[in-house]
Formats: C-alpha cells, structure tokens, sequence
C-alpha cells in the first residue's frame, strides 16, 4: 500500500502514466470527463482570482515547447507541453505533457503529475463544458474531422457532457479514422465514418476540428459551414497554425480562454487586433450573453490555457488521498534541521 503520512511533507506524490490511466478506468471515462469539466466550470468562475499569462512559448521550425502557469493564491500549478505535429510520423506523440501543483503557503510541490492523458481529457471535458453553454439545445451529431490522438476524448466529452449521440469522423489518413471508430466501438455512440469533411459535417449541429499541422491550413472552408452550428476549433493553437478560413471568423460570434494568449495562438490571429471576442468565463458567470440566435454560428477558438490545467491537477490531487495510485517521490531535500543542507550531504558521504 503506497500512502503519504502527514509527517511525510518532503515525500511529493507522483502519478505516472500507468497510474493515470489505472485512475481513469477506476473513476469511468466518462465520469471523469463530467468531473473535470466541472472542476474547470467552477475555475472559471473564480477566473478573476488567478494569476494569468500567457504561455510561455519556445518555437522551432518542426514545433513547441512551452510552459503554462497559473496560481489561485492557494495552490501554483504549471504543466511542460509540447506540440510537434511530424512526430506521429516518427512514431512519437504530438502532444506530451506533465505538471506540477504546489502549496503556494510553503511553496512545496503537492503533486507531479503525467499530463499528456490528463491534458487530452481536461482538453476534452472544456470543449464540452463550452459546448454545453453554446450548442444548440438539440444538439446530438457531432462531426469529429481530425481523428488522432485527441478524437475519441473529444467524442466522450461530448457524449457524457453534452448528450451527443453521433460522431461522424473525418481524416486525410484513413487509418486514423478506422483507429477512431474502433475505439469508440461499446462507447454508446453512433460512430460514422466519413470519406470527405463535407460529408462529416452533413447534419452535425456541432464540428469539431483538431487536425495537426504547422500551418495556415483550411480544414473548413466558407460554404462548408450552414448557419446555426457550433464550431469547437481544437487544431489551431500556435502562431502560423490554424484550420478555419478567414471568412468563417467573419460569420461567427467567436468565444476565447484568455484573449491575450489566443489573439498569439488562436484562429483570431488571422483577425485584426482589436476584432471583438467573449471570454468563455464571463458567458458561465452570466456576464456576457452566448448563443442569442438559432441561426448563430458560435466559435469556440480553444487553445488551451493553464487554469484548465490547475483545475485538472486539483481535481486528480483530490482523488489522490486513500488510493495506490502514486509513487511517493524523494523530490524534495529535507534535512532534520532545515539550515543544515550541507550536513546532510556530508553524512551521506559513501564511508
Ligand atoms: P495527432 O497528430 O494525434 O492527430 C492529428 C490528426 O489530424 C491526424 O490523424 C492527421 O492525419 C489529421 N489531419 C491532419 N491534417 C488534416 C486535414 N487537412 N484534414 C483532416 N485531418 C487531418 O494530434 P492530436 O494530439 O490529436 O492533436 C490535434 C491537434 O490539437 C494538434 O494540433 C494539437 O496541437 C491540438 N491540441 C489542442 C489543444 C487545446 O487545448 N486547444 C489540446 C491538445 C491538442
């Protein structure tokens, strides 16, 4: 039985990729899902009372790295993150992660914690908490185009979170949209696979982009988009990277995280500077109006930002206590008077 004692502060509890998953089957996919999205759906809410910025990007021709903090004055959380699209190609993931929650009192790490499952959920679960708030009431067919690493959380969210009962898979690589669909086989969903993205979006009252590649690609061009639709933009999330033609930007009222990071990152950066957006936060504390109109078309620009990756540590730190699920992890110097660092390596010198 691995558990922390309360004298073991310097022990920091590390959930690995094997407990990560040995938790979510533990909890239900699908339950975790409908957790977190309302783990971020009450962040959001306190949203005035984070520290925010935006991430910290280091770029290279083939991708990113970057770092995304954020603090609640009581707890610090940051995660590592990646986004290398050629690496599915080399037999890597495009996007890995893991993260970090402190005590912000002492400034002690309470969690570490793999992220690269937890990011796809906690990526998932806001796309359905903001497809909840936006969609159609009646919503209930999805077009899933991009079927990679991230599809078939996405397709959970929506089916857990949002009632949706059909998910209709587009991809230029058919191999991925046949890995899709036979995952999602025994989930409860209608699973269609596609031949075209025009064929994915026919009666899909939500669509769904989270396509990987470097560049201004349009995965959705103008006349492909009726009106009434809600658009959950997953792909698009660093400079010189989006799905959407401009001209659907132009039709759509457009929903952000944090304006500062996704005018940079977002679909917007193909917009002006000062062309007008809604923070998602200020639509779920009904401070700002979402849908208004039946024939609306309603755009959330997602790229990921760090009080939903706060919140998706909180939500694991809180499951944590009374389980096996984690490694207790010597991360932390702890010599038994805390001035003595150096004693305590002197007498750990091999005799
Ligand atoms: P992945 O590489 O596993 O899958 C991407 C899929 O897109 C591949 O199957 C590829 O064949 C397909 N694709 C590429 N071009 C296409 C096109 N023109 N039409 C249809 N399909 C196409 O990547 P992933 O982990 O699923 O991530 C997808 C995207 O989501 C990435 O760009 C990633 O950076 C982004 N992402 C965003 C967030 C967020 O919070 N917004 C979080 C995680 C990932």
């Amino acid at each position: 039985m691995t558990s922390l004692a309360p004298s073991d502060k310097a022990l920091v509890p590390f959930v690995s990729v094997d407990h990560m998953m040995q938790i979510i089957h533990h909890i239900g996919i699908e339950e975790m899902l409908r957790g977190l999205a309302a783990a971020i759906e009450t962040d959001f809410k306190r949203w005035e009372l984070f520290d925010k910025t935006p991430r910290v990007a280091s770029h290279s021709p083939e991708g990113v790295i970057e770092l995304m903090p954020t603090s609640d004055g009581e707890l610090y959380g940051f995660k590592y993150v990646n986004g290398h699209p050629k690496n599915t190609r080399e037999g890597l993931q495009t996007v890995t992660a893991f993260g970090l929650l402190a005590d912000v009192a002492s400034g002690y790490p309470v969690l570490l914690s793999e992220m690269t499952l937890l990011t796809a959920l906690r990526t998932a679960a806001t796309s359905a908490l903001v497809a909840r708030t936006l969609a159609p009431e009646d919503a209930r067919v999805m077009a899933m185009i991009g079927n990679g690493a991230q599809a078939e959380f996405q397709s959970l969210a929506m089916k857990a979170v949002c009632g949706v009962t059909e998910v209709r898979l587009y991809d230029i690589d058919p191999v991925a949209t046949a890995k899709c669909a036979r995952n999602l086989r025994g989930h409860g969903l209608t699973v269609t696979p596609c031949q075209t993205a025009e064929d994915a979006i026919m009666g899909a009252q939500i669509i769904t982009t989270c396509t990987a590649d470097k560049q201004y690609a349009t995965i959705l061009t103008d006349n492909m988009v009726g009106s009434g639709v809600h658009i959950n933009a997953i792909g698009g999330d660093c400079p010189g990277k989006t799905e959407l033609a401009p001209a659907i930007l132009q039709r759509s009222t457009i929903f952000v995280e944090y304006p500062e990071q996704t005018r940079i990152e977002g679909e917007i950066q193909q917009l002006e500077a000062d062309h007008p957006v809604t923070e998602i936060w200020e639509v779920l504390t009904g401070q700002a109006a979402g849908r208004t109109a039946p024939e609306q078309i309603t755009l959330f620009d997602s790229v990921g930002f760090a009080i939903e990756d706060y919140s998706a540590l909180r939500y694991i730190h809180e499951r944590l206590a009374g389980t096996e699920f984690f490694y207790p992890l010597d991360l932390l110097a702890d010599p038994d008077d805390p001035r003595d660092l150096f004693g305590m390596l002197a007498r750990a010198r091999p005799v």
